[in-house]
Formats: C-alpha cells, structure tokens, sequence
C-alpha cells in the first residue's frame, strides 16, 4: 500500500533528510518526490511509528492506488488548476472545450473555430493526427493540420488542444499546441508519457476503454513524476456489455477520480454518445456532476466531416450546449459563466450606452 508524507513547505533540507532515513530504516524503500512529499509502500501504521511525531511532518496519509503525486492526499484535499490560455481547469470554473474531431480543411476549421468562440467556448480542439481503428480510415492532415490549427489560434485567439500520437510529432506540434491530448488508446503508452513529462505543456489525459480509475491516474502519475503538473483528466466512456450506444459514459467516475486525486476532471460526451441527439443531455449530467469541464466534437457540416460526423454536434447548437452546462454547473456550484444570453444582453447593453469599451461587432449581437 503507498502511503505518503508531507512535511511542511517551512521544513529545511536536514529535516527533510532526517524524515526520508527514518522512512527508510522502517520501510527499506523511499521516493522523494519534491522536498515537502515523500512516499513509500508499506503499512499506514509504521510509517505514521516511524515519522508521525515529527514537528516536520505535517501528515501521514495511505492513498487508495500507486500515485502519490496525483493523489488527494499530497494536496491535503486542495484541487489543482490547470491554465488554458485565459481559461482554466478548477475548482469554480467550467471550461468548455469544442472543435471537429479532425482538421479537414482550412474554411472548416476556421468556421468552426469563430462559431466556438462566440458561443462562449474556451479552447478549439481539432486532431491532426487521428488514431483510427482502420489503417485506411483518414488518418489526419498531419503537419499541414498543425498549421490551420495555428492559423485557428491566431484568427480566433482560442488556444488550441489536439492529439499527440508519436513523440517524433513534438517538435513541430509544440509551436502550435496549446495542449496535448493523449488519447484513449494511447493511455498506458509509457514512453509517451514520460516524455510529455519533461514537457510543460498541459496535457489531457482521456481515461482508456478498459482502464480503470486507479491505472488512469497511475498512468497521470508518469506525467507527473517527470515534472509536468498540468494534468487534467478525461472521462470519455468505456468499453462495456451495452452496446446501445458507443462506449459506457461512465458518469460516476467523476466523483470517485475527485475523491482520489486533485487533478481537474472534464467529460467527453461525444465519443460516448456515438450520436448527435446524446451528446447534449450527457454534456448536462458532466456538468451537474461536478467535473471541470467538457471536450465536445462539433462541426459546421456534420455530414460532410471526415471523421466522426455521427456524434458531431451541429455547430448552430453551440450555444443551446454552453447555456446549457452553464446554467446546470452553476447550480452545482460553479460560477462558471456567462451565458450567451446573458452575454448578448451585456453587449446590447454596451451598444445602447455607446459605451467606450469598444465597439461590439453586429454580427454578434443577438436582438431577441
Ligand atoms: C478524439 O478525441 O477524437 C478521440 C479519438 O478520442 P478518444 O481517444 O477518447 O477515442
Ligand atoms: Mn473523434
């Protein structure tokens, strides 16, 4: 059983060094972690005999699976945030990211992006590079989509998220990357992970289709132990018997990752739907449910996209989405917001006052 020690930020390095050989006459084995928390696998009862009565240390906790960076209890409860571009993964906030599954070509990429953004969306999402199940299925504009999505980034100003699949594709993805998605078939890529740990570039870590919870967050923990701490998690559904829809949107996740680990939460409504008329009323219950946030595939023509269209949501629903899990995370305790409406109402305002702030495009005042 892992069981780790905090000591307290004001401990200095002889006390931290005392801690670690008292754990390490009683246990045989200790990992030092960062100076204020160590770890080790043994009884919860003599590591607290060994080191408990320190004035250093300032608790000796056991964690439920092999992840002390990423558990609760290294943070004493405290949730972790993780910046996006001007939005954040946190406690408070609801943070939508949407965007196609694929980049297919520059007009639809763009489109989508300024639909996303005057929704209220936080970060465009777009895959350069799609694993797929079918070696001939399309498998991504590679570079070239690197580039649109850059071109997205700048005419947008959305910060972009996109899928790593091979860490020869850093190089050229870090210049145009704001976030780097592991996808769910990569989550126990060990080498992948580790090398997105020397990175400082956040990383969204989708829980695998036969992965559970306690391995999701140990495959966190390769990220984390390399040093990078901007995690965030994703629930995207799992392989189950059912197979009335495309993977088991394992809802109840949620609550038990936030009971284990600080990391940030966000749900995928899409790749669980399979189909467009889920994806909002699963988007609603992410929300009510307490994660951080959503990842959601949309396009302009659903029908036309090149990947995953079935579970794409029509762009023009955007912002029936984004009301929607802004209002229900309101009620479960965020001040995630505004809404469009209420940001409409904002703008109608400026327009009536002539007020100074800035002149507010018309195309995206909305007269009721
Ligand atoms: C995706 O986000 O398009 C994707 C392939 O997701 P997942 O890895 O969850 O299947
Ligand atoms: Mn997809």
């Amino acid at each position: 059983m892992t069981v780790l020690v905090v000591l307290t930020d004001s401990s200095t390095r002889n006390e931290q060094q005392q801690a670690a050989a008292l754990i390490r006459r009683s246990c045989g084995e200790v990992r030092e972690h960062s100076p204020s928390l160590l770890s080790t696998v043994s009884d919860l009862a003599v590591v607290d005999r060994a080191v408990g009565h320190l004035p250093q240390v300032r608790h000796v906790a056991r964690v439920q699976g092999d992840y002390p960076r990423a558990s609760v209890q290294s943070r004493m409860g405290r949730p972790s945030t993780v910046a996006l571009g001007e939005a954040a993964f946190g406690p408070g906030q609801f943070t939508v990211i949407a965007g196609p599954c694929s980049v297919d070509n520059h007009d639809q990429l763009m489109e989508v992006g300024h639909a996303v953004r005057d929704a209220g969306g936080h970060a465009l999402r777009g895959g350069a590079f799609k694993p797929r199940s079918s070696p001939y299925a399309f498998q991504g504009l590679g570079r070239r989509g690197l580039e649109l999505l850059a071109e997205a980034r700048r005419v947008t100003g959305l910060p972009i998220v996109t899928e790593v699949l091979d860490v020869r594709d850093l190089p050229a993805m870090l210049p145009c990357v704001d976030m780097l998605q592991v996808g769910a078939r990569n989550m126990q890529n060990f080498a992948l992970l580790r090398e997105l740990g020397t990175l400082r570039t956040p990383v969204l870590l989708k829980r695998g289709l036969a992965a559970s919870i306690d391995e999701t967050l140990m495959a966190a923990e390769y990220i984390l132990d390399g040093g990078n701490t901007d995690v965030v998690i994703c629930e995207r559904g799992i392989r189950t018997f059912e197979t009335g829809y495309r993977f088991t949107l394992d809802i109840g996740a949620v609550p038990v990752f936030k009971e284990r680990s600080h990391l940030p939460i966000i749900v995928d409504p899409s790749h669980a739907a399979g189909e467009t008329a889920r994806v909002i009323p699963l988007a609603l219950a992410a929300a009510a449910c307490g994660a951080d946030g959503i990842i959601v595939e949309t396009h302009s023509d659903p029908a036309a996209a090149l990947c995953d269209g079935k579970q794409a949501l029509p762009t023009s629903r955007l912002p029936e989405l984004i009301d929607g899990v802004v209002n229900v995370a309101r009620v479960a305790g965020r001040t995630a917001g505004p809404t469009m409406s209420e940001r409409n109402d904002r703008q109608r305002e400026l327009v009536l006052t002539g007020d100074p702030a800035g002149t507010v495009a018309s195309a995206r005042v909305r007269w009721r």
